[in-house]
């Protein structure tokens, strides 16, 4: 947010920028704030002096007085910059951040906003000048319900990994932090988010389910994206030939198999061409009918399994088509465990 002013480059009156600055945040609800000046260079260091003594100063009791919200040393939860250099006031509202573990159970729904990728969201004969290819996403299913509250004009989602749209998640779920940008509101208590849990919960029966709910600092981000975790996944298998129980049976349980993996192939050609070293461990497989079988395994965190199933024309070396001695594909993929 930004507000202009065309007072005399001498007005120095405090005053005048409080009233400025309580109309411009008059709908938002702070609880702390930090004021920093920037004052052209070509004042002499007597004056820079003087405007950070008095005006500074002056405002920043105005502020706390008068709007009641308390002066921070560090990152308020808005930063105000009086720019003397261009005649205005800046307003950097530091994000709310949600942290909490999602379990999916709906197929074809993106983890996050799944622009176009023609147009890359600006709006295109493809995607019929929408800029997005899905309707929905889990971002934009459980921002929805927070907007509802906190009235933030934006949001960023960070998951701690994501699974392919047609994927489920499901048994422990999966940790985000979903980030408010510009929330007119900073905290309910914890009744209210345990409420507000419950809502979501209810009428996404069937899709998404959330838990833990809790603030977080904008720290959790980086722990979560780092983390690095061991997923169990699901499969079912679909075999071009009729699968043979002994040659199902080459698939050893519980023994780890190293696997060299090249980008998968139906990823952009822009990523760097790198191999990739990962271990998997098989957990247990079933026939279902003549040419299908279900597959249990638990996979190195950064394994694409898709590929590591059907060998991605021998780009993943070796996959369960090379081992099995008949040509497979992962017709369906659920994660079923995060071992975190
Ligand atoms: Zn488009």
């Amino acid at each position: 947010m930004r507000t202009f002013f065309n007072f005399k480059e001498t007005n120095y009156n405090p005053d005048k920028y409080l009233d400025l600055i309580k109309e411009e945040i008059k709908d938002y609800k702070f609880n702390t704030f930090n004021l920093g000046i920037s004052i052209p260079s070509e004042k002499t260091i007597d004056e820079k002096e003087d405007i950070k003594l008095n005006f500074q100063k002056q405002l920043t009791s105005l502020i706390e007085e008068k709007l009641n919200i308390k002066k921070r040393n560090e990152y308020g939860d808005v930063n105000i910059v009086v720019d003397f250099n261009y005649n205005r006031i800046d307003y950097n509202i530091t994000p709310v951040y949600v942290y909490g573990i999602y379990n999916k159970l709906q197929r074809n729904l993106p983890q996050t906003i799944d622009y176009c990728f023609k147009c890359k969201g600006k709006g295109c004969k493809l995607c019929d000048y929408k800029g997005v290819i899905n309707k929905t996403s889990i971002q934009e299913k459980i921002n929805s319900y927070f907007k509802e509250i906190f009235k933030n004009e934006d949001n960023k989602f960070h998951g701690s990994g994501r699974e392919d749209k047609d994927v489920l998640m499901l048994g422990n779920g999966r940790e985000f932090v979903l980030e408010l940008i510009n929330p007119k509101l900073r905290e309910i208590s914890l009744e209210e988010l345990n409420k507000l849990l419950d809502k979501i919960n209810l009428e996404e029966k069937d899709v998404l389910q959330i838990s833990n709910l809790s603030f977080c600092e904008k720290s959790k981000i980086k722990e979560i994206k780092e983390a690095k975790h061991f997923k169990s996944y699901r499969a079912i298998v679909s075999c071009e030939e009729k699968i043979i129980q002994d040659k199902l049976n080459t698939l050893e349980k519980n023994k780890i198999i190293e696997i060299i993996q090249k980008n998968p192939k139906r990823m952009k050609k822009s990523r760097a061409n790198i191999e990739r070293k990962r271990t998997c461990e098989i957990i247990n497989y079933n026939i279902i009918n003549e040419n299908e079988f279900e597959l249990e395994l638990k996979a190195e965190a950064g394994l694409y399994v898709k590929e590591f199933i059907s060998g991605d024309n021998e780009l993943t070396k070796p996959s369960i088509s090379e081992i099995i001695e008949n040509k497979c594909i992962c017709k369906q993929l659920d994660v079923i465990y995060i071992h975190r």
